[in-house]
């Protein structure tokens, strides 16, 4: 039987979260965990594991203003807080 795409979205989930040690990568808040896009969806990004990074909610909105800038080497993501 095939999982329902809702299936499929769960389990991604969770493997991030286990990847990221349910942790936000940015501040490692535990606490309102979100999944984010490394490359956004809007400069095609997809939704390869490998493109998906657990933020909180607070660390998601800066990223979202661009206030924070996230660069990838070596498969670690590293996190810099943009001088405003
Ligand atoms: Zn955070």
């Amino acid at each position: 039987m095939l999982n329902s795409d809702y299936d499929i979205i769960r389990d991604i989930t969770q493997i991030i979260f286990e990847k990221f040690d349910y942790k936000c990568a940015n501040c490692l808040s535990e606490e309102n965990l979100t999944i984010a896009h490394y490359v956004p969806r809007s400069l095609a990004g997809n939704n390869n594991t490998d493109n998906l990074i657990v933020l909180c909610f607070n660390c998601h909105r800066l990223q979202h203003d661009g206030k924070i800038e996230i660069a990838k080497i070596h498969n670690y993501f590293y996190f810099k807080r943009k001088k405003m």
